[in-house]
């Protein structure tokens, strides 16, 4: 879809030179990166240098104080064109960064995020547990105030993105008995009683690191804690909001980079004496996918500027991630199906992408979670969701 009306020339500018960093210097690393698991540090390290994590950070933190999102959609697009979508950063900066930013006091921030500007703290957050993924009131990791004012925190997270490279994490713990009552810590990987589990082995996304994380008496100072202990539960909903559109900006950029690998693969590829996209069948379904991706990108493209307004609504927030995440999976499967048996190789990208596309509609809150969301929104029905 050309012209996408909400980018301006510096957008355009920045993009070129997103590309050209990307290809130079990131994309020779992917396949590495797959194979051992995991993003190198020094990934995080060049692209803090280049100014690309956390940019929304102020000067004084060492950040470019570009609060506009529409650098981050250019950034994240290209990332998942170009490189893989396991390169987390976005995790990083537009995830866990904004806990920093919107609830972290003037001293945590010159603390951390530096560090994080830099690329030298990456960051992760640890939300999910064993027996709570949906139901993030049902957490049972607690975190109980000792007469010093420090927190010990007990407890085991599962499913951690950044989990094994991360050094700052931001932890979800119950601070009472009441169901919902949920305090924010920042917790450190140098602090005693943290312990990183098994580095778990999942079906797609290889280039990201997934990990189990424990906790076990860990000693978390006053000053680590994040914003209002009993006020976690809101915390996470503002969050989540643009989490999830950076999950549609996520998920519509990796449907349009298999479809434009597609259409490059049927005018290649011959069968019964003519190329594959000769078949009226090919044309129409790559006509039907070009229409369905069109659809979602505008939509997406106006979330982000509602977001810029900070107007962006949990409700519109869990529809794009829903209607992305969904042509994300219907668009990449119709993909492997025009590339046949080369469709299923590991060595063609499609068959990657055909994997990594499965969790978009599970992680940041399963397409189930945002139908309820949605329904709420329209007043029919009420759950303490996030
Ligand atoms: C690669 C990866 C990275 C992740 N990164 C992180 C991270 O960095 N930090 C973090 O905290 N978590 C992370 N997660 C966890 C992720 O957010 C959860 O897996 C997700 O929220 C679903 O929770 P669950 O796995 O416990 O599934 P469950 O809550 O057990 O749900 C299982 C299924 O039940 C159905 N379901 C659940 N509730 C409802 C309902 N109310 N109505 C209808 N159907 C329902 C849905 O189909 C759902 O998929 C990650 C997960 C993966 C796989």
């Amino acid at each position: 879809m050309r012209p996408r009306l909400h980018f301006e020339p510096e957008h355009d500018m920045f993009r070129d030179s997103v590309r050209r960093f990307l290809t130079a210097e990131m994309a020779p690393q992917v396949a590495r990166w797959r194979a051992q698991g995991h993003v190198d540090r020094e990934a995080f390290l060049r692209m803090g240098a280049e100014g690309y994590l956390c940019m929304w950070a102020g000067e004084e933190h060492g950040g470019l104080g570009i609060t506009d999102l529409r650098f981050d959609q250019v950034l994240q697009e290209e990332t998942v064109r170009l490189t893989d979508p396991g390169f987390f950063h976005n995790a990083h900066s537009r995830l866990v960064g904004p806990y920093l930013e919107r609830l972290a006091t003037p001293a945590q921030k010159a603390r951390f995020l530096p560090g994080a500007v830099r690329g030298e703290t990456i960051l992760g957050i640890a939300l999910t547990e064993p027996d709570a993924g949906s139901d993030l009131a049902a957490i049972r990791t607690r975190a109980d105030e000792q007469p010093d004012g420090s927190w010990r925190l007990d407890g085991a997270k599962t499913y951690i993105s950044n989990g094994v490279i991360g050094d700052l994490f931001v932890v979800a713990a119950r601070t009472g008995e009441a169901r919902g009552r949920i305090g924010l810590f920042l917790v450190t990987s140098d602090m005693a009683g943290f312990s990183r589990g098994r580095h778990l082995k999942k079906i797609g996304l290889h280039a990201q690191d997934t990990a189990e994380l424990r906790f076990d008496a860990v000693r978390v100072p006053a000053e680590n804690l994040l914003g209002d202990p009993t006020r976690g539960f809101a915390y996470m909903a503002e969050c989540l909001a643009v989490e999830r559109l950076m999950s549609a900006i996520t998920s519509i950029a990796h449907a349009q980079a298999a479809f434009e690998l597609t259409c490059a693969f049927i005018l290649e590829r011959r069968a019964f004496g003519k190329p594959i996209a000769a078949f009226q069948n090919t044309r129409f379904r790559m006509a039907e996918m070009r229409a369905e991706l069109d659809a979602a990108q505008s939509f997406v493209d106006r979330c982000v500027c509602l977001a810029n307004e900070s107007r962006l609504s949990a409700e519109a927030a869990a529809a794009a991630k829903l209607a992305t995440s969904e042509t994300e999976g219907r668009v990449i499967d119709q993909c492997v199906q025009f590339h046949g048996g080369a469709g299923y190789m590991e060595e063609y990208r499609i068959a990657r992408m055909y994997a990594d596309a499965r969790i978009s509609r599970v992680y940041a809150g399963a397409s189930e979670i945002m139908l309820e969301i949605i329904g709420r929104g329209l007043g029919l029905g009420e759950r303490d969701l996030t």
